[in-house]
């Protein structure tokens, strides 16, 4: 018989597997302690189970479908974590640590590979497999927090993947960090390409994670150069979609931004976003190119970036810029491409 998986299922999942096995339903609050709050590797870190329970539950569930299949450390202290599923697709998931904050920031997957081809980003290159589960989702955090020891306290859905394209899944996860894993609801970020629909369901559930939008251009000619995806939604709808969403969720939006040389970086296209989003509540986050391998592009002159981002300063957006943690490993934005996995 399949093992029943614990991890990232939600409390009355647990308690129906507790009393189907004539256990007491508390049962299934102390392990879920012991999971989303402690983070143990094994049913025998679970000392104030009776030793009858933790048996059973080594006889018939499972921690995890996910397993570690390999980890690279950067030099700024990144890591880039693979993880091997079930049947034996990989994702991958970073986590970063910034020295001058206490936040320890997790960048999760949601999908196996990609389906939305935009030219400058190596996870595209994969292709799109499938849709991962809830608990596959969760499972990430779990893991990266059991094999470091530490809490993760923000979490971002920027790994592989279109989380707007798997939005039940997403939302149950987020449920389940909210609730359990106890990660208030703003240190999440969810980014997405622009699903309309997708951002349309965010709003009508008044959605209160952070919602980050992968414009990248600014107009829907450039846009769809680079972003397949604009084909179908247009930049002005999709505009016009974030100006009702901020009004409903009362919510700032993030405007993410990567810089690449020579296609969106010239000071007119930083005027042109300016004047795009002047009315929109947002702020926005500009990511320098990160060069891959498959991609013919090139990140910006440094001192574009400075102007590129003066423009939009003066136009009254906080504008940051992010900063590149663990390209060395591959582990930076748009280059999760699952390097290793044929190791
Ligand atoms: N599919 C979602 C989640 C991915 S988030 C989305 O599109 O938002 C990953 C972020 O890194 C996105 O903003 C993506 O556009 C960006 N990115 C992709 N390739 C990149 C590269 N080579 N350099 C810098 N950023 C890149």
């Amino acid at each position: 018989m399949e093992k029943f998986i614990i991890v990232g299922k939600n409390v009355s999942g647990l308690e129906k597997f507790m009393i189907d096995n004539n256990q007491s339903k508390f049962r299934a609050k102390q392990v879920y302690n012991w999971i989303y709050l402690k983070s143990v590797k094994t049913f025998d870190d679970m000392t104030d189970l009776p030793v009858q329970t933790r048996e059973l539950l080594k006889e018939k569930a499972v921690l995890t479908s996910l397993s570690i299949k390999d980890k690279q450390v950067s030099k700024d202290g990144t890591i880039k974590y693979l993880f091997e599923l079930k049947d034996g697709a990989c994702v991958e998931s970073v986590l970063m640590r910034f020295d001058n904050r206490a936040n320890l920031t997790a960048c999760i997957s949601t999908q196996v590979g990609c389906a939305m081809n935009c030219s400058f980003c190596a996870t595209a290159k994969l292709g799109f497999k499938r849709n991962l589960t809830s608990e596959e989702i969760v499972q990430q955090i779990f893991l990266i927090q059991s094999d470091t020891g530490l809490k993760v306290t923000n979490i971002v859905y920027m790994g592989q993947g279109e989380p707007l394209l798997n939005i039940d899944n997403m939302l149950e996860s987020i449920k389940i960090f909210r609730e359990q894993f106890q990660v208030g609801a703003r240190r999440i970020t969810v980014s997405t390409c622009g699903i309309i629909p997708g951002i349309e369901k965010l709003m009508n559930i008044n959605f209160q994670s952070t919602l980050a939008i992968s414009l990248h251009a600014p107009d829907n000619e450039i846009r769809e150069k680079i972003m397949p995806v604009a084909k179908k939604y247009k930049f002005d709808s999709l505009i016009e979609t974030l100006q009702k969403y901020t009004e409903k969720t009362s919510r700032r939006v993030t405007i993410e931004y990567v810089l690449i040389k020579d296609v969106n970086d010239s000071l007119e296209d930083a005027k042109k976003l300016a004047f795009a989003i002047s009315k929109l509540k947002s702020n926005v986050n500009l990511i320098i190119y990160n060069q891959n391998e498959k991609s013919p592009y090139k990140r910006p002159e440094k001192n574009n970036i400075l102007k590129f981002k003066y423009i939009l300063e003066a136009s009254g957006k906080k504008v940051t810029v992010r900063l590149e943690r663990g390209a060395d490993i591959d582990a930076a934005c748009g280059q999760l491409s699952l390097k290793q996995a044929s190791k």
